[in-house]
């Protein structure tokens, strides 16, 4: 198990738009890399993360959003969002803003396409949580982070907090 160093915010990588994944980049490096990124996030208690959180400005992220407690490993290279519906409101966390939760407004359900880590094309349809992930996620690919995502009153609240937990130590 190799863990990787998770970058925090405001480092520059979070809020660059990632390279995509060329045919020629898949292959046995990436593939330990994926299974590095999936140690990382689950060493830290995440169900996400994005290439850019590891310091990667690349297109691809990993999720595990289990399902009835059972693990339910995906991973989504060059991840595109074909269409949404609906909406949902709930808490959300990010492994790069330790200690930080915020209301944020989704889509309740996303098509995604995207390539697995063999390079094959996938199409996933998924509600709830596991949308939300993967909007969060496919956000840090494209150098957005969910403070983007926040109602202007909120996006200042945050701001703030991250500020204290700065000041406190408790920002790395
Ligand atoms: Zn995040």
């Amino acid at each position: 198990m190799a863990l990787m160093r998770i970058v925090h915010y405001p480092e520059p990588v979070l809020l660059t738009v990632g390279k995509p994944v060329g045919d020629g980049e898949f292959g046995a490096d990436l593939e330990r890399t994926v299974a590095d990124m999936f140690d990382t996030m689950r060493d830290a208690g995440g169900v996400g993360l994005a290439a850019p959180q590891v310091g990667l400005s690349q297109r691809f992220f990993v999720m595990d959003v289990a399902k009835e407690g059972q693990p339910d490993p995906q991973v989504f290279i060059n991840p595109e969002i074909m269409s949404v519906e609906g909406e949902q409101i709930g808490d959300e966390g990010c492994l790069s803003f330790p200690g930080l939760y915020q209301s944020v407004k989704r889509d309740m359900r996303v098509i995604v396409r995207a390539q697995d880590v063999k390079g094959e094309l996938i199409e996933r349809d998924l509600t709830d949580l596991a949308a939300r992930c993967v909007l969060h996620e496919t956000d840090h690919c494209d150098g957005i982070v969910f403070l983007d995502r926040m109602t202007a009153l909120k996006r200042e609240l945050a701001k703030r907090k991250i500020k204290h937990l700065q000041k406190t130590g408790k920002w790395e």
